[in-house]
């Protein structure tokens, strides 16, 4: 069974449009940058809560610019056709990573040397 790239695309493309979306509902761009007028609750009166509120909203962008940014790189392998190459050793990764996260611009070995 070899590894089905149009798929890998598909579901690239559609896991980009799904995080986009998500970063717009909390207010963000694709940049990760939140909207100068977002309104955090509108009343000065509750500071700790709207800060809170803040923070929790800043980790969930954070979180999903860093899994669009990850799906950029692997949708930039698509088109320059290395795909499934290691971006940091050059080895094919596997496809069963592949198929289980077909955002991966690293082979597994990589991965967990780098993992941060
Ligand atoms: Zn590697």
């Amino acid at each position: 069974m070899s590894f089905d790239i149009t798929a890998a695309e598909n579901t690239l493309r559609k896991e980009r449009a799904h995080l986009v979306h998500q970063l717009e509902d909390l207010g963000a761009a694709e940049t990760g940058d939140l909207r100068a007028d977002l309104d955090f609750g509108g009343s000065f009166a509750d500071a700790a809560a709207v800060t809170a509120e803040r923070t929790e909203v800043l980790g969930l962008v954070d979180s999903l610019k860093s899994q669009l940014d990850d799906v950029d790189a692997a949708l930039a392998h698509l088109e320059a056709g290395t795909y499934g190459t290691c971006d940091n050793c050059g080895n094919r990764i596997s496809d069963a990573r592949l198929e289980f996260r077909p955002a991966s611009v690293l082979c597994i070995n990589c991965k967990s040397k780098i993992a941060s």
